[in-house]
């Protein structure tokens, strides 16, 4: 029984490559698996379930044609499909999941979350988030006119990438004390998150106990650049491992 674990697709209708990259992953290298986790930021902006276009209609009939085969799938909202609704869901055949959760994988309970949330270093986005995640901001964004919200999603992306250019690397880095207070609340000692973008796994020691921090990677397909690369992170009913992958050849592996 294989449980995947992926996050930071950020797919979107001006890259058709990684797109396909997400649906030959679905048909070919998920096949095996009996669940599949997305832990957030599966799309690079979200503006709302009833501004779906050609595009995202098509991610969720693929998510449900996998689902349909006998998968379930979960997802978990990251800091840019946060607007993800139950219109989505339903389409896509897939469970909402609040961020963080508590899973089980066979008798080991395991915390998921994306991963902004405890990124507490960096304030100014803290204090974003917050507005973000507010139930009345959002009501209040998804009452305006698409084109308003499109121009809003816009704007936050470029002046994310503004502000995050002069922002020193650490401080978009998960804070150490939000995530040993994160796992002492939900008292567990898996940890499985993305958003950083910094694939890694992390044994650190709280009061003599050995806890494990699982970062699973984004995709990244650029040919010009010669970057092809996609990550995931697999439970094969025993052990849970950080797995690379090339994205180009999913179909051909
Ligand atoms: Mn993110």
């Amino acid at each position: 029984m294989t449980t995947l674990f992926i996050a930071d697709l950020h797919l979107s209708p001006s890259h058709p490559d990684l797109t396909q990259a997400f649906y030959d992953y679905l048909e070919y290298r998920a096949a095996e698996a009996a669940t599949l986790y997305i832990i957030g930021d599966l799309f690079d902006y979200w503006i709302g379930d009833d501004a779906m276009g050609d595009f995202e209609h098509e991610v969720a009939a693929k998510i449900a044609a996998y689902a349909d085969t006998g998968k379930d799938v979960y997802f978990i909202h990251g800091n840019r499909d946060f607007l993800i609704g139950e219109a989505f869901a339903n389409e896509a055949h897939l469970t909402l999941l609040d961020d963080p959760s508590l899973i089980m994988l066979g008798d080991v309970p395991v915390l998921l979350a994306h991963g902004d949330a405890m990124c507490t270093d960096d304030e100014q986005y803290m204090e974003f988030r917050a507005m973000m995640r507010n139930p009345q901001w959002q009501q209040q964004a998804l009452e305006m006119p698409i084109e308003a919200r499109q121009a809003i999603a816009e704007q936050f992306r470029a002046d994310s990438s503004d502000a995050n250019a002069n922002k020193p690397q650490n401080i978009m880095d998960v804070n150490q004390q939000a995530v040993a207070e994160l796992m002492g609340e939900y008292q567990v000692r898996t940890l499985i998150h993305g958003h950083t973008h910094r694939p890694e796994v992390h044994d650190f020691d709280v009061n003599g106990e050995l806890m494990r921090r699982y970062v699973v990677g984004d995709w990244r397909l650029d040919h010009d650049q010669d970057i092809d690369i996609g990550w995931e992170i697999r439970h094969d009913g025993l052990a849970l491992t950080l797995e690379e992958f090339s994205l180009s050849e999913l179909a051909y592996d």
